[in-house]
């Protein structure tokens, strides 16, 4: 959200919510990058947001960005900046506060009110057998029961990229056939859609990328966006899931998702909100660093 206020770019809620291309919202479910409509160029959001800096009012600047989803921004003052070209799709909000939580409590059911007790739900994921090495996050034991509190980023990077998979695994191996055909497909569509997220993420988040790299991002997420519109036919995707399918466009452009990602801003927000700053801004700022 506040790249589209520093860009000039229009809320996720707005019918022009991608900065990077042109896509109505009403399109969302459009899992096909080469039918999108291009993104502005530069003089094209450029003639928008003067449009709205010239309206006489902010009623008629409001109307102005519903009907167009953008306003002026000081970044035009760098005759270079290229608007859509260079609005970062973030993997933190986007894949690890996005799509994982998504996909665990819309699609999975974990952390809903329909897991009846916390000792079900540590039973379902096999969270407190798990051994992990010392480098990776480890999650709360009541993980997927309502209790277990709001997870950190490399947690849900954690559940993606090593407990649910397992866990779907394990489960599905040891499971006993319910008899009824149309629930065992259903369970192992939900395996191969968790399995299609973690391989993507896998391609998406490593610290090496190339051409190959994102293509197979791209092939495993819009596999796994695609099963989730057939599998789940009345979920309406969210804006995180078209962004998510941006992603190779970053890896591509920017490199590594590591060096884009709001880890290491997060840390230095976090270390501000945690000192008294006695509203006296600048006469603390050179003893932070
Ligand atoms: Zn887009």
């Amino acid at each position: 959200m506040a790249s589209k206020k520093v860009t000039g770019n229009c809320g996720h809620g707005s019918k022009f919510f991608c900065s990077r291309c042109r896509l109505p919202r009403i399109s969302i479910h459009n899992l096909q990058p080469a039918t999108w409509p291009r993104p502005l160029t530069r003089t094209e959001h450029e003639a928008f947001a003067n449009a709205w800096k010239a309206s006489p009012s902010k009623n008629s600047q409001a109307k102005h960005l519903k009907l167009y989803g953008i306003r002026w921004s000081a970044l035009l003052l760098l005759s270079y900046w290229q608007p859509a070209a260079w609005t970062i799709t973030e993997a933190v909000h986007v894949i690890l506060l996005g799509l994982i939580p998504r996909h665990c409590r819309d699609l999975l059911g974990l952390n809903m009110k329909d897991l009846p007790t916390e000792e079900e739900a540590v039973e379902e994921v096999g969270i407190r057998d798990t051994k992990r090495p010392s480098w990776q996050a480890g999650l709360p034991l009541n993980f997927g029961c309502p209790e277990h509190g709001k997870l950190k980023a490399d947690q849900w990077r954690t559940v993606m990229e090593f407990d649910l998979p397992v866990s779907l695994i394990q489960l599905k191996a040891t499971r006993k056939s319910s008899g009824n055909v149309q629930e065992d497909e259903h369970l192992q569509k939900v395996v191969d859609a968790t399995l299609d997220l973690a391989m993507a993420i896998a391609w998406g988040l490593s610290r090496r990328t190339s051409a190959h790299h994102a293509e197979r991002y791209q092939f495993y997420m819009q596999r796994y966006l695609t099963s989730i519109i057939l599998v789940f036919p009345n979920y309406k995707l969210k804006p995180n899931h078209h962004y998510a399918l941006h992603i190779p466009d970053i890896l591509l452009a920017f490199g590594p998702l590591h060096g884009t990602w709001a880890f290491s801003m997060e840390r230095i927000i976090g270390r501000l909100q945690s000192l008294n700053s006695n509203s006296k801004i600048g006469a603390w700022i050179w003893t932070f660093y």
